[in-house]
């Protein structure tokens, strides 16, 4: 049983042992915590009789993110003391700021700050979500499993797979249904595996009738054992199209295997362009149109995604009254150019493998070096929905109208997200641009995600908000908040913009508010 597992069995504590144990009510589980001692999650602890954020609330120093000149930023009442790392220009995240749960209570924090003359105001939260799950993005051919397929973590289902995209295949998982519409182990495993994969830790997952994956964040992809180096360069049709150039007057035919489109040169419309002569070479497979064939063979870990290790295989007779003869050189090669073969038609127009030639190299080493390297993405999804907007402000649908709108400008960790349109405030970002370890888990189950909602201060005043609550950074990083923790600075990540000046003025140009 994981940590996480064992965590979910031991967390109700015995009646007898409630009096001697104070109640965290940062969450609907209600741990009762014993001096010295942590809750179900471990994000919250009795210290000293006092219920505790036991992780530092983060600060990000905004400096130089640009790796261009630093420009010095002061804020109003601070004396520059000239070092570069600029600390006027900070930005108070949500990880470790506690939550806002049961609900009726203002968020954690709500921080004010005048950047370059705009007065902005950030609420900041620890949102318990229910709704939530993972996109991952697999770059990989291979074939790893069908669409729909059932994705499991530790034996129980967590996800399925669903429509690849171009070089990449895609995993959906988490989502309400496997966290809390199953059974309790299968809500176990979907919170543990989502909580590692947004934490940028490595999960191994197994695909019914499919591949297993051990999946992480930012990490080449390793695909029943074997990791995976290169994404393919493009389709065979494409990869054709790119490099028919290269291979004029070389060979004389061109196959490039790849399980969604193989392309052969000769037949290709780019081989046509360039004058390349019928060749006489069959293809096993369906024609879509000239030198293009789907289904060449069953989707595998062979060659360019297929199921084949013999690119012969896809091959049918020669035929001579198209042009096939004795000694036609023939090069085929898969979509990110790992694998490569040469042979010559002998005299009974059958190819003969032969030493891979000289001449041929660079092109094939072309296809390699024009391969991005496989990597994992890993997008949390989620719904900041009802109760988390009542932290925000006394009129829940203010707030989703006014992000929507593009008033307020919302981050996850400080890292921009991307918010879905239509109803709702139902955001995806990717877990690589959050600071490490910013995730949480509680017990119901379901994932914790810090979420900052920046806006104008006179926005944030017409949409309802607690305006007696809005503190300075300054007096939070003084004295802090309900939960006692340390604060603590860190430089924030490259390429996360802090302030999002230019959404908030637009914001004003157009009259919003
Ligand atoms: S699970 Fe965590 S947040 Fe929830 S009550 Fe227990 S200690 Fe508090």
């Amino acid at each position: 049983m994981s940590e996480l597992a064992e965590r979910f069995e031991t967390h109700d504590p015995g009646e007898k042992q409630v009096a001697e144990k104070i109640r965290c009510d940062a969450c609907p589980v209600m741990c009762y915590i014993a001096d010295g001692r942590t809750g179900a999650c471990d994000r919250y602890g009795n210290v000293g009789g006092r219920i505790v954020r036991m992780d530092p609330l983060t600060i990000l120093d905004h400096a130089a993110e640009t790796g261009g000149a630093v420009v010095p930023f002061v804020a109003e009442g601070e004396a520059w003391n000239g070092d570069l790392v600029n600390t006027g220009r900070r930005f108070v995240t949500a990880i470790g700021a506690g939550t806002t749960y049961p609900d009726y209570k203002p968020a954690p924090f709500i921080v004010s700050q005048e950047v370059e003359g705009v007065d902005l105001v950030t609420v900041v939260t620890e949102g318990i979500f229910s709704y939530c799950g993972v996109k991952v993005k697999i770059d990989t051919d291979r074939h790893i499993g069908d669409e729909a397929a059932t994705v499991r973590s530790e034996g129980e289902a967590i996800g399925h797979v669903t429509t690849g995209e171009y070089g990449s295949q895609m995993l959906s998982l988490g989502g309400v249904h496997h966290l809390t519409g199953g059974s309790k182990a299968e809500g176990r495993a979907t919170c543990d595996a989502l909580l590692s994969l947004c934490n940028r830790k490595s999960v191994e997952l197994a695909i019914d009738g499919g591949a297993t994956v051990i999946v992480e964040a930012g990490k080449a992809p390793v695909i029943d054992g074997k990791v995976e180096h290169r994404m393919r360069v493009g389709c065979g049709s494409a990869t054709i199209g790119m490099f028919a150039t290269q291979w004029r007057g070389l060979v004389d035919e061109v196959v490039v295997v790849d399980d969604h489109i193989t392309g052969v040169v000769s037949e290709h419309q780019a081989g046509k362009v360039l004058g390349w002569e019928d060749t006489g070479i069959k293809i096993i497979g369906r024609r879509s149109t000239p030198g293009r064939y789907f289904k060449v063979s069953e989707p595998g870990l062979g060659w360019g995604g297929t199921s084949i290790d013999d690119p012969l295989s896809i091959l049918g007779d020669w035929n001579a009254k198209k042009g096939a003869r004795p000694g036609l050189s023939l090069l085929m090669v898969s979509t990110t150019g790992e694998q490569f073969a040469y042979y010559e038609l002998d005299d009974q127009l059958k190819p003969v493998e032969k030493p891979f030639p000289d001449r041929l190299q660079k092109s094939v080493g072309l296809i390699e070096d024009n391969c991005e390297p496989a990597l994992c993405t890993v997008l949390f999804i989620g719904g900041a929905g009802g109760s988390l907007r009542a932290g925000v402000t006394e009129n829940p649908v203010n707030l989703t109208r006014s992000v929507q709108g593009l008033r307020t400008y919302v981050t996850v960790g400080g890292a921009p997200v991307y918010v879905w349109p239509g109803g709702g405030i139902t955001l995806m970002v990717d877990v690589t641009r959050v600071p490490e370890g910013a995730f949480g888990y509680v017990p119901t189950p379901a994932l914790v995600a810090p979420i900052e909602f920046t806006m104008r201060r006179d926005d944030y005043v017409r949409l309802g908000g607690y305006e007696n609550e809005i503190r300075s950074v300054e007096d939070i990083l003084a004295k802090g908040g309900e939960y006692l923790n340390p604060r603590s600075n860190t430089d924030a990540p490259v390429n996360n913009p802090w302030p999002p000046l230019a959404q908030l003025r637009r914001s004003t140009a157009n009259g919003a508010g």
